[in-house]
């Protein structure tokens, strides 16, 4: 606290994100990242982009980002006037609080997801109303038919990785025809069903998606929007009343040369899929619950462990899974799906303390 805060900064709950440890080989299976890298096509551009002396640096990048929105329009057969580009997506959340969330009626998402949300319903004095997921903690649409002032679901959900399958996402966009209904497709691309192809039929539809966990790129922090041109219009007025150059000039051709690499992409998701599904049954071999996941995660509990004494454990051992301490998962651990012979060495550690 001191005199010189602002009412609102004293009175906010930060997001708090997993830890970035500074050991030289942590087993880091505690926020989402991709075990493997990027494309090779993405050093290469951000080689080139810097040139010899860097003196691109000197200049300001694309406002517009043009040239990588067209890229991700080409992607999902969309137009360049239908996607909009931020510094990661949760950036892209931010303004789309502010910009197509922020009315009178309360908005609504799960009471576990994403725990951004509520941090920008916060920020942004969007009132909500947390929808409990059902007891397998599944999403029914039928929860989001009451009036409101938008609806925001993550598909896959976070922390859990179960998905909403597209004609329940159908139901869901029919049935609020008057709000800005935003599907946040933070890790579809490892098993669930895009709304990307529903853009052009729902002008309620917002559609976010994030490079930073299927394509490898948490680093660069490129994440995007797709919607009616009146959406992205909103977001873009909010961007350009805040930072007209959200996306550096490494990031805006990384991002596009890891769009033009869509067999790295392919084999990078399918590896961690492969991995995941491994990795869900050495767990319940082991005498874990495990959540069906649909993410790059798994969200699990064993039921004779406390489930922050495990973390601990594991932690001691430089193996970093997330603990949230939360009502009703705060006996469960969400792991990130890291290469098989990271799944070893969590497999290895659980047998030892188990
Ligand atoms: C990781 C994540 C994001 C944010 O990703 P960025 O790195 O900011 O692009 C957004 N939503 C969910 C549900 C996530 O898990």
């Amino acid at each position: 606290m001191s005199r010189f805060w602002s009412d609102i900064v004293g009175k906010l709950t930060p997001y708090v994100p997993g830890e970035q440890p500074a050991l030289a080989r942590p087993v880091k299976l505690n926020t989402n990242e991709n075990p493997y890298p990027p494309s090779p096509r993405v050093m290469d551009a951000i080689h080139r982009e810097l040139g010899n002396d860097g003196d691109s640096l000197r200049k300001y990048p694309d406002p517009t980002a043009r040239a990588l929105r067209e890229t991700i329009a080409r992607h999902h057969g969309l137009r360049a006037e239908q996607v909009f580009v931020g510094n990661g997506s949760d950036e892209v959340l931010a303004h789309t609080f502010q910009a197509l969330l922020k009315h009178d009626a309360p908005i609504r998402f799960p009471d576990i997801t994403y725990s951004f949300y509520p941090v920008y319903a916060q920020l942004y004095g969007v009132a909500f109303d947390a929808v409990p997921l059902n007891a397998d903690f599944g999403i029914d649409v039928d929860d989001y038919r009451a009036p409101n002032g938008g609806v925001l679901l993550p598909n896959p959900n976070a922390p859990t990785g179960r998905a909403v399958p597209l004609d329940e996402i159908r139901v869901l966009l029919a049935a609020n025809p008057d709000s800005v209904v935003v599907i946040d497709e933070a890790y579809v691309d490892f098993g669930a069903q895009s709304a990307a192809a529903l853009v052009d039929e729902y002008p309620n539809l917002l559609v976010v998606q994030t490079l930073s966990k299927a394509r490898s790129l948490a680093g660069m922090r490129v994440g995007y929007a797709l919607g009616h041109e009146a959406l992205i219009e909103a977001l873009t007025r909010v961007k350009d009343s805040f930072n007209s150059y959200p996306l550096d000039r490494l990031a805006q051709v990384a991002a596009i040369a890891a769009f033009e690499d869509d067999a790295h992409f392919r084999s990078t998701c399918a590896k961690v899929i492969a991995s995941r599904e491994r990795l869900s049954g050495e767990l319940k071999a082991l005498g874990f619950d495990v959540v069906p996941s649909a993410a790059n995660f798994v969200f699990t509990r064993h039921p004779a462990r406390d489930a922050s004494a495990l973390a601990a454990s594991l932690k001691e051992k430089e193996i970093f899974v997330r603990h949230f301490k939360l009502p009703r998962i705060d006996q469960h651990l969400r792991i990130t799906v890291g290469t098989d012979a990271e799944s070893d060495a969590l497999l290895a550690a659980l047998r030892a303390v188990l």
